[in-house]
């Protein structure tokens, strides 16, 4: 493994000053009390190192006004002036300092303060590029005369609004990225201020930005060292983490992960200004290949058979993944322990670099690799999952994964459910294959996993829909309405109708004002059927397709006066007579004697089914819905015209 450490990492001169400040006054002072007045520099370690030699951190301005005496070291950030003020003004029972004040200050940031008082007596309004609850900024803040802005993202910058004829003065945090602080200068720049900006970023800052960069993307992977409240060490992250994915931000070498880097071959390591130097060298001694080896040893963990571990992908085949689980062997997860779905190519499903959680089959699959499972550990996660559904009778959903002999398979989060053809429906179903790769609805209703029966059932639910439909359908139709359905089934004497919620019998006397021989010359499942209620009995519910309106009757005194002549189709015959179709619905009966003037034994002898025959009509009664005919009166009428 190549290791790289950064030249600028560690110690800037500001804070190496402060901290030798601090020991010379432990040293040249031990009897009296030495005081910092918050963390000398942002790092635990090295605070915790000076508190052990006497030294106590002040977090509070009470706190060193309850004081005696004694050396008061102000930290290497700064403070307020009033903070100073008051520090200096302190005084014994003699009249006498209090404190010998000694200013850590790092010079960089006193020079700051120096701008800020200045440009803030000269009537500038003072905007600090920097985060407002870092000390650093705060204590800038304090020194200026006026009430200071701070900016540190776009949408800040964006939103200032300088009142007109005011002059602005910019200066940044030291410890600010660069390329950041002249992007939000360059927003404010545009809406034309009176603008003066000092750029006071450290040097060493800048420096130690760029380096970290240029290794991050040089390297697999990248150490960033330094404490948690150090704002100079979290920006040293964010710009390594955006050149190298594998960035570590640690505090001490304890914090490592000795696991996650052993499959990288190029390392980087950089550190925060306030990192010293031993916790450096002692990361970077760590990753020499022979401490490296014993290091990571030390830290791998120990594994049992049926344990749910975490890895980071790192290898995936098309039937293989390879985890590095910490341990000192890579985990395998073939395609069978990752998925029940057959011939899946894995890398279409993981990829390197991804973290993910298995259950150990085998510490050592005999070729000292850990055997582990995915689809066990999501089955059984499943098997959670579909026993709270057990138990809450919840709905699921879920896609049909087969179609068995017997019914259907559901997968539910890796865990299969069966679904017995009986509780498909509600209804026999003769062909489940329909159902392959659809998405249905359904509920458990056995739920024994040691067994194996985890049942499904969707049959109740297509039962309780219904009854909610048909519970809707009964409280909206009356009688006389117009409803809209679907054929269901034809039979012979009528065809039942789905209404949504209950089905309509339409009778055969029902489809037509006129005469309907076969419903099923009529009608097909699936035809969409206007009619209107007729009759409800409990759940049974009539359909009629005689709309009142369309009743040919209406008008037949007029159209079917005696003495009309009319022109109709034989629709049947008997002995005595023909009944011809006048209109559908309106039979005439045309009697044997009044088919021709000559003698006719009967009807068929003359005429046939269907043909066309024009006659007069003899009599008619509304009342009875009775009409007679006669061609013979017909001939009578026309023969004088014919003698002519
Ligand atoms: S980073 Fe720069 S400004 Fe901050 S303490 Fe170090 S030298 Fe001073």
């Amino acid at each position: 493994m190549k290791v790289t450490v950064a030249k600028t990492a560690g110690y800037c001169f500001g804070v190496e000053r402060a901290v030798d400040i601090v020991f010379r006054e432990t040293e040249l002072h031990p009897e009296s009390g030495v005081y910092t007045f918050g963390p000398i520099i942002h790092n635990e370690e090295v605070v915790e190192s000076l508190c052990r030699r006497g030294v106590r951190v002040l977090g509070s301005l009470k706190e060193a006004g309850e004081l005696s005496g004694g050396t008061m070291i102000i930290r290497s950030c700064g403070i307020p002036e009033s903070a100073q003020h008051f520090l200096e003004s302190q005084q014994d029972e003699h009249g006498r300092p209090k404190f010998k004040i000694i200013d850590a200050t790092c010079p960089f940031v006193k020079k700051i303060h120096r701008i800020v008082r200045e440009k803030s007596a000269e009537g500038y309004q003072i905007l600090v590029i920097g985060d407002r609850t870092h000390p650093e900024v705060e204590g800038i803040a304090g020194w200026s005369e006026t009430p200071v802005w701070t900016a540190e993202s776009e949408e800040e910058a964006e939103g200032i609004v300088l009142p007109e004829g005011k002059k602005l003065c910019i200066v940044a945090q030291t410890t600010f990225n660069y390329k950041k602080f002249e992007d939000l200068v360059e927003i404010i720049e545009k809406k034309r201020y009176d603008i003066l900006v000092v750029n006071t970023i450290c040097n060493a800052t800048q420096e130690r930005q760029a380096e970290a960069a240029r290794l991050a993307g040089q390297s697999d992977a990248m150490i960033v060292i330094g404490g948690k409240q150090s704002s100079n060490t979290g920006k040293l992250f964010e710009i390594s983490k955006k050149e190298c994915e594998n960035t570590y931000y640690i505090q001490t070498l304890g914090d490592l992960d000795f696991g996650k880097m052993k499959s990288f071959r190029s390392v980087g390591i950089t550190a925060g200004a306030s990192t010293p130097y031993n916790i450096i060298k002692e990361v970077q001694t760590s990753m020499s290949e022979e401490n490296f080896e014993q290091l990571l040893e030390e830290s791998l963990k120990t594994i049992h058979n049926g344990e749910v571990v975490e890895g980071v992908i790192i290898g995936v085949k098309e039937d293989e993944i390879v985890l590095n689980i910490g341990y000192k062997a890579d985990g395998i997860i073939t395609r069978s322990e990752y998925t029940n779905t057959p011939n899946v190519d894995l890398r279409t499903l993981v990829k390197e670099g991804e973290t993910m959680t298995a259950k150990v089959l085998k510490v050592n699959d005999g070729e000292g690799q850990v055997l582990l499972t995915y689809k066990k550990l999501i089955a059984e996660k499943g098997n959670k999952r579909l026993e709270e559904a057990f138990n809450n009778k919840e709905v699921l959903r879920a896609k049909v994964a087969a179609v068995l002999g017997g019914g259907l398979s559901v997968v539910v989060e890796e865990s299969r459910v069966f679904i017995p053809a009986s509780l498909v429906s509600d209804t026999y179903e003769r062909d489940l294959e329909k159902y392959k790769d659809q998405e249905i609805e359904f509920v458990i209703s056995e739920f024994n996993p040691k067994r194996r029966r985890i049942i499904g059932d969707r049959k109740q639910l297509i039962i309780a829909k219904k009854k909610e439909m048909a519970e809707a359908l009964f409280a909206r139709i009356n009688i006389g309405d117009v409803v809209e359905g679907t054929v269901k089934n034809v039979t012979e004497f009528g065809v039942f109708i789905d209404l949504g919620g209950a089905d309509g019998l339409l009778h055969i006397s029902e489809m037509s004002w006129g005469r309907v021989e076969n419903p099923k010359k009529v009608f097909k499942p699936g035809d969409v059927v206007k009619a209107f209620i007729k009759d409800i009995q409990g759940e049974k519910i009539a359909l009629s397709m005689k709309f009142p309106d369309q009743n040919p009757w209406k008008d037949a005194e007029t159209k079917f006066a005696k003495g009309n002549e009319v022109t109709g189709r034989v629709a049947r015959m008997t002995d005595f007579g023909a009944f011809v179709e006048l209109e559908p619905g309106v039979d005439a009966l045309l009697h044997v004697s009044q088919i021709a003037r000559e003698h006719v034994e009967k009807p068929s002898d003359v005429l046939k089914i269907g043909q066309q025959i024009t006659a007069k009509i003899v009599d008619f009664n509304g009342e009875d819905r009775k009409i007679s005919l006669s061609i013979k009166a017909l001939l009578a009428s026309e023969e004088p015209a014919a003698e002519e």
